[in-house]
């Protein structure tokens, strides 16, 4: 983690944070656009603490002349307690109190909008900024709760199948909004780690390829799996990527989590009409790259994600060509019974389809399962999720074009 660079103590030292104070850089400020505004504390001057990890809180600290251990405790308010307000730290001295309150602040991302679906399963719509939101999703089960957590308002990767890829991109989100979301969720559920664990897994399988938001996606994950934030086991923590092969050796390097690869296609000729990125990075170099993050990883099963698409990817052929794939990697298959959106050009299998599928799989000795399908009748279910994205990249308006040219036809 790197030291944070400029001192805070001068900040201190004026009467509060005018607009002349010089303030740390927020750890992610690489991978930020800096025109852009992103969430509610971006007018404010102070830092918000939910952009550092605990090596981050402690060099901020060192910083302020405290002690790791009291960034340690600030810690432990935030993520245990959902503390948001520094007046609630009681057994923080006062002292110390009043010079965060001058430097600082904890600014999860607003909720704009929240719903339950009939199974339960919650989604919310987190405002980032003026006019970009991302959807987390909550979704329990027995003995377990899952939280399918944004990395990217929209995605630059267009796969044909999902609806966030129809809306196009707009930026990465900072390490503050992806562990935000978790910190919104939490508290909503009442989630006290180690004690009342409602939250038990995090994918990063929501909005956006967070593979190309590496360090803010890092760092959040391991807010995720600290004792001192969420208290996940690394295996609990799941990073879902359409397949950015130099990033997944990266990531097996920097980061002790499982890992899921939207596969989606056993060839490289429909995986490519399916997820264009297997143009740059075909079936062979991704499978390579899992072979070597299993190697260095070696108690990890890696989860190969395949959509059920009718008549595209779901024949027979297909099924004994994805066991062919299996073979070369340790792995489990997960079957997605594909979720529709306005103006898609799919269909979902039918359950016919996906059992043989699944059969041929099983017979050939992979692990497969079949994804329950949860919270469709509010949208967010897997594929679906739609923030509001202020698309950089036109494709929304081309998107929306082909479904007006289509609706024009069939009149
Ligand atoms: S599936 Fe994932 S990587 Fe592909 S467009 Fe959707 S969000 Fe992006």
């Amino acid at each position: 983690m790197q030291m944070i660079e400029h001192p805070v103590q001068h900040l201190l030292a004026a009467s509060g944070p005018g607009p002349d104070a010089t303030l740390p850089p927020r750890p992610d400020a690489a991978a930020r656009e800096p025109s852009l505004a992103r969430n509610s504390s971006a007018s404010s001057a102070r830092v918000n603490l939910l952009e550092y990890d605990r090596q981050g809180l402690r060099d901020l600290f060192a910083q302020l002349d405290e002690k790791p251990y009291r960034a340690e405790q600030v810690m432990k308010w935030i993520y245990h307690r959902h503390a948001t307000d520094f007046a609630q730290m009681t057994d923080v001295g006062k002292r110390l109190r009043s010079k965060l309150e001058a430097v600082a602040e904890i600014v999860p991302p607003k909720t704009l909008f929240e719903k339950q679906a009939a199974d339960a399963t919650y989604k919310w719509l987190l405002g980032m900024d003026g006019g970009n939101a991302v959807e987390t999703v909550f979704i329990p089960e027995s003995g377990r709760g899952t939280l399918c957590v944004s990395s990217q308002i929209g995605c630059g990767l267009n796969c044909r199948f999902c609806s966030t890829g129809t809306q196009g991109f707009n930026r990465n989100l900072s390490s503050a909004e992806i562990i935000g979301q978790v910190f919104v969720a939490a508290k909503h559920l009442g989630n006290v780690p180690h004690q009342q664990r409602k939250l038990t897994n995090v994918v990063m399988m929501g909005m956006g390829e967070p593979l190309l938001n590496f360090d803010n996606v890092v760092r959040a994950m391991s807010v995720m799996r600290d004792d001192l934030g969420f208290g996940l086991a690394n295996k609990r923590v799941t990073l879902s990527t359409a397949g950015l092969v130099p990033m997944i050796d990266k990531l097996g390097e920097v980061a002790d989590v499982s890992l899921a690869v939207s596969l989606h296609a056993p060839n490289d000729e429909l995986r490519t009409q399916i997820v264009p990125l297997n143009k740059k990075y075909p079936i062979a170099e991704l499978l390579g790259a899992c072979q070597r993050f299993a190697a260095r990883r070696p108690r990890t099963t890696i989860t190969f994600e395949y959509t059920m698409l009718k008549g595209v990817n779901d024949k027979p052929e297909h099924a004994r060509q994805l066991v062919k794939l299996m073979r070369q990697v340790p792995g489990k298959v997960n079957l997605i019974p594909f979720n529709t959106f306005a103006g898609t050009q799919f269909e979902r299998s039918d359950k016919t389809t996906i059992r043989g599928f699944q059969k041929t799989l099983l017979d050939a000795g992979v692990l497969t399962m079949v994804r329950r399908t949860r919270g469709d009748d509010i949208d967010a279910a897997c594929g679906q999720l739609k923030g509001q994205v202020l698309d950089r990249t036109r494709r929304q308006a081309e998107f929306r074009r082909r479904i007006e040219e289509g609706a024009r036809h069939a009149a």
